[in-house]
């Protein structure tokens, strides 16, 4: 792992401010004066110290986003902000990745960590992990649409979805909807109201498996994880 990167996730700033700590001769690996910011630390058997405090580390980063409109689920992306980006550079160092893809539009939890087990584990098709939204549908939303996603609706692509959970907040011309899926292919809660002839016109997931969208969370800002909720994700 490197120097910087440690530093950084230990809350000594940014790699700019890191490479200053460095600069002035503040940190050393084994006792030796540290000259090079990007040097590979090894915490198992090297002992890193900034002004003779010991630096211990931790592996993981887990953070809740509440997504914005108009930033893209990845990494990285030539034309379009990334979720990513809406992280400081402390937390970027950890190569943090998003669970599961959320639409450009769609806003709402999103799961940001670099622990790859427990992407695996929320995203696998196998374990079946509930996904909930709150969404806008244009049109009536009917009870015979909640039993329609019941029995499952087939798609556009001839695939029939896995039974879903279809809870009417308000059914009007524009109704509200919490829909609960199990599945997360592309567009899948759009596509699964295409198939009963209505229209997503806002959607914002609001749970995902034990994982809920923490409501004084506003759009755009994120929080690390609490042990007890990473725990309850495992
Ligand atoms: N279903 C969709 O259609 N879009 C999303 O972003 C998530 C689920």
């Amino acid at each position: 792992m490197r120097l910087d990167k440690i530093l950084a996730n230990k809350g000594f700033g940014s790699r700019k401010d890191v490479r200053a700590l460095i600069k002035k001769k503040h940190v050393t690996i084994n006792d030796k004066v540290v000259k090079d910011s990007g040097t590979k630390v090894n915490l198992e058997k090297d002992t890193v110290r900034v002004n003779d405090t010991i630096i211990s580390y931790r592996e993981y980063v887990y953070i809740l986003l509440n997504k914005p409109p108009g930033y893209i689920s990845a990494t990285t992306d030539n034309h379009n902000k990334t979720v990513i980006d809406l992280l400081p550079e402390a937390y970027q160092l950890f190569e943090p990745f998003p669970v599961g893809r959320l639409d450009k539009d769609t806003e709402g939890l999103l799961l940001i960590t670099n622990d790859g087990d427990l992407g695996h584990q929320l995203t696998s098709p196998k374990k079946d992990v509930e996904k909930t939204y709150f969404a806008h549908i244009s049109g009536r939303v009917t009870e015979a649409d909640v039993q329609e996603f019941q029995k499952g609706v087939q798609l556009d692509d001839g695939l029939i979805a896995k039974p879903a959970t279809l809870e009417i907040l308000e059914s009007k011309d524009v109704s509200l909807v919490n829909v609960t899926v199990t599945e997360g292919k592309f567009h899948q809660v759009k596509r699964m109201f295409e198939a009963v002839g209505k229209k997503v016109i806002y959607l914002k997931r609001i749970q995902m498996g034990s994982l809920k969208l923490d409501e004084e969370l506003e759009t755009g800002k994120f929080r690390e994880l609490t042990e007890s909720e990473i725990n309850k994700l495992k």
